[in-house]
Order: structure tokens, then sequence, then C-alpha cells
């Protein structure tokens, strides 16, 4: 039984709404034409959040109310959390990208996350991450570039690089653009950042980011559309002249601001195709890396046991 929650949601634009989940954002489209006219919910947000999308769709579409298809921008597991949950709840078609279907199959694991990227307390954390796939089996079809019939109007524009088979969403009318984590709108790496919605346009999540120079070609393809709107995975919205001076600088120094200065990826990427992970480089512990994590474990180790003591005192 799924409990349905008082939600908090915003409007993105004329028909596309947003809902904030812990660190995480979901949307919602609402289909302007098409036979059936209905509506696309865009991402699942962490484990637990079923009933806050349910709440929020029956908000805004009445109740009973069930999306014509649910697509991910990529399956990571803050984006693909709350997927089976809400499938027991909405017998609906899920699309991801051919390339991400391994993830969301069962085929394979994603490349493991590098917590030495550094940029703040959230890389490190980043062990904690599920890399490993849903069972979705023939529950989850592909969609490739170009249009889906679920949303005749929007187009579906494959962005890979923060993961194999990642893709954005644009609607050309108003130029909208849901860039999952293609590039986000906060420093995802910064704890800080990330729970207080801090806005600071930064290429994607580093501590989960496989293929740099994909990465950065697909920024350098969602800045030529021009966007006026950008709702990302992460991070507030972003509009008009501020969005498009902050993503042409990230576009034409990506390198510089948005790719870490070392880590397991930067001279290699991992390699996948449509069956799963083929080659990841070796992992490296820099100094640096190993520094911090043994003063992390020493303020965890602290905070631990202090609550402890608290609760026996
Ligand atoms: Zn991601
Ligand atoms: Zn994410």
């Amino acid at each position: 039984m799924i409990k349905k929650n008082k939600v908090n949601f915003f409007q993105v634009a004329q028909g596309v709404w947003g809902m904030k989940l812990m660190f995480v954002n979901v949307y919602m489209i609402a289909n302007r034409r098409g036979v059936k006219k209905g509506w696309v919910l865009v991402d699942t947000g962490p484990q637990g959040s079923a009933g806050k999308i349910i709440a929020m769709a029956e908000a805004l579409f009445g109740l009973g109310t069930r999306p014509s298809a649910i697509i991910l921008t990529h399956g990571h597991s803050d984006h693909s959390g709350s997927l089976e949950a809400l499938l027991k709840h909405w017998k609906v078609p899920v699309y991801a990208h051919e390339y991400e279907l391994p993830y969301l199959t069962g085929k394979s694991s994603y490349p493991p996350v590098d917590p030495t990227v550094g940029g703040g307390i959230m890389s490190l954390f980043s062990v904690l991450f599920r890399t490993k796939p849903l069972k979705l089996g023939n529950k989850v079809k592909a969609i490739e570039e170009g249009r889906i019939a679920e949303l005749p109007e929007w187009r579906i524009i494959y962005t890979p690089g923060h993961s194999p088979g990642h893709i954005s969403l644009f609607f050309p009318l108003n130029t909208t653009l849901i860039a999952g984590d293609a590039f986000v709108t906060t420093k995802a790496e910064s704890a800080i950042y990330i729970l207080s919605s801090l806005k600071k346009l930064s290429g994607p999540p580093r501590y989960i980011t496989p293929d740099w120079k994909a990465a950065k070609a697909s920024v350098i393809k969602l800045a030529g559309l021009h966007p006026r709107i950008a709702a990302t995975g992460h991070g507030p919205l972003m509009r008009g002249r501020e969005l498009q001076v902050a993503l042409d600088e990230l576009a034409e120094n990506f390198d510089e601001l948005a790719v870490p200065t070392s880590g397991r990826y930067i001279k290699q990427p991992a390699v996948a195709d449509e069956t799963g992970v083929l080659y990841v480089p070796p992992f490296k512990a820099n100094r640096k890396f190993i520094a911090a994590m043994i003063i992390t474990s020493i303020a965890a180790g602290f905070i631990i046991a202090r609550q402890i003591r608290k609760a026996v005192a």
C-alpha cells in the first residue's frame, strides 16, 4: 500500500511541472495534442518517493490518474528508485535509451562510481550509491533519438556521458529542456548545495560520470538548442539570460569547469554498449582522496559515538 503524501511541486513552463524529492527532481509533462491527450512522467526519484509522485499527479490531473508512459532520462538509482513501486500502482510502459536497458533489466551493473573526484562530501558518499541493475524485464522499452508517440511535440535527445544511454527532452515550441543529469543547476558534489538547492550551473555529477568526452559533446549539443528554460535532475530551475550565459560558458570551457582534475575516468572512459559495460579503467586512489576518506571516517565515527553516548546516558 503506497502512502500518499502532501506534496510541494512547482511549474516549469505551460504544461510542465516538477517536484524535488530529497535532492532529485522529477517532472510531469501534459500532452497538448495526440489521440489521447494524457501526460508523461519523467524520472521517478529515489526509493520511497512513489506516494509523493502519485499525490502530485492526482493534484494536477485528477484522482485515479495515471501517465501514458514513464520516461527515464537514465537509470541511476536516484532517478529510478521508485520505478518498481510506481509500476505496481500504474501499469504503464517505461521508456529508456537502448544503451540504458542493461542496467534496468538485470544484465549489467553501471560502471563503478569514482569517489576520488573531489568537489565535496557527496563524492565520498557516492560509494553508497546502488550501481546494481533493476530487473524490469520487458516492462521497459527502448526509445531512440527523435520523437515518441506518447509525447509527439517533444524531442528525445541522446546525451550520453553521464551514463551510457542518457537522454534529454526538448520542447522546441518554447525551448524548454529537461536535461536529466547531462548538466545540472547545482554542485552535485556538495551536500550544502544539493540540500539547500543552491543554484550553480555545473557539468554532470562528477562521482558518477564515466565518460567525460561524451559528456562534453552532450553539453555542447544541448547548448546548441539555446534553451530558455532548463529543468535538470538536480538543482533549481534556470531560465532566460542567466541560463544562456552559464550554459554557453559551460559548453565552451567544459574541461576547466566540469571535468575533475583527477579521477578514474579522466584519461580513459568506461566503455559500454547495448549489452552493458565492456571495460572500466583500473581504480587508483590518490593521496588527497585517502586523506579525505580518513578524515570523513573519523568524523562519522565521532558523530556515531556521540549518538550512542546520548542514547545510553
Ligand atoms: Zn545520474
Ligand atoms: Zn542524478
